[in-house]
């Protein structure tokens, strides 16, 4: 079974462009030089269903989920999965309200997978979506589930994958012959193992020179060429990093990712 991964936004925490910021990239006519908040989203047409019904999956829901839902047309999300629970990643969550309505008269309330740590966040910013006192009638109809191993959302199996953000423990996810690594700065050994026979690697890339909590592109061009994926496409770019520019000094194979980019991905379960 084939899907179609589109990357919503593929700017770093501030976006770019960067409010106040008056540098080249921030002022480029290119729109590949334009990135909204990080998040990707995955669609595939469900097997064994007679209406052959699409299914939608969206890692992270950061602030620009709303613009990036109406560029994508989507009508419907059959589950969020989340990275880690810094703004960037989750503050668009309550943009899932009117969508959760529809899901939820069909299939009950849009799980929401997230490790115990970035469930917390969650449960205390949107205190009126998650407090079993809630009762703002309007809330998002949506359900934290706690991330295991391994989730199955509609035939289509996520696998997560460790990853360190500086001190923090995040979550990367593989899916198919694709995997999404955003906001990493280590990865673990054990994880590399769970990163063969890719087609598709998606890891994030913030500029050239070091930061404590990001890898730089030199950094994610080593991972790259280790986990050998046939494309890898770098996201979570900052200003720093002009599109035309930085991919004439990519070596074949890596690429920047930009906003709207779609990719056909191979979802076919994973050998364990
Ligand atoms: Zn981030
Ligand atoms: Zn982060």
């Amino acid at each position: 079974m084939d899907g179609l991964l589109t990357f919503l936004g593929t700017g770093t925490s501030m976006g770019v462009p960067t409010l106040g910021c008056d540098c080249a990239v921030c002022n480029s006519p290119d729109p590949h030089d334009r990135r909204l908040r990080p998040s990707v989203l995955l669609r595939w047409r469900e097997a064994g269903k007679a209406s052959g019904r699409e299914r939608v999956v969206v890692i992270d829901t950061g602030p620009d989920f709303r613009e990036q839902a109406l560029r994508n047309a989507l009508t419907r999300v059959d589950a969020v999965f989340y990275t880690h629970s810094h703004a960037d990643h989750i503050l668009g969550m309550d943009d899932l309200r009117p969508l959760s309505f529809a899901t939820f008269r069909e299939e009950g309330p849009i799980p929401l997978y997230a490790t115990p740590e970035t469930a917390k966040v969650l449960e205390r910013i949107y205190d009126y979506t998650f407090s079993p006192q809630a009762t703002y009638p309007n809330r998002a109809r949506v359900q934290l589930h706690p991330l295991a191993e391994l989730t199955a959302v509609h035939g289509v199996e996520f696998l997560r994958v460790p990853l360190f953000h500086g001190e923090m423990k995040i979550t990367g996810f593989r899916f198919g012959r694709a995997a999404y690594l955003t906001d990493v700065s280590a990865i673990p050994e054990s994880s590399f193992a769970l990163l063969q026979g890719l087609d598709h690697l998606v890891v994030s890339a913030l500029r050239h020179e070091p930061h404590p909590t990001h890898a730089t592109v030199e950094q994610a061009v080593s991972w790259a060429r280790r986990i050998g994926a046939r494309h890898t496409w770098l996201t979570h770019i900052a200003h720093e990093l002009g599109h035309e520019e930085t991919n004439r000094a990519l070596p074949p194979g890596i690429r920047l990712a930009y906003d709207g980019l779609s990719l056909p991905v191979n979802l076919e379960p994973l050998n364990r």
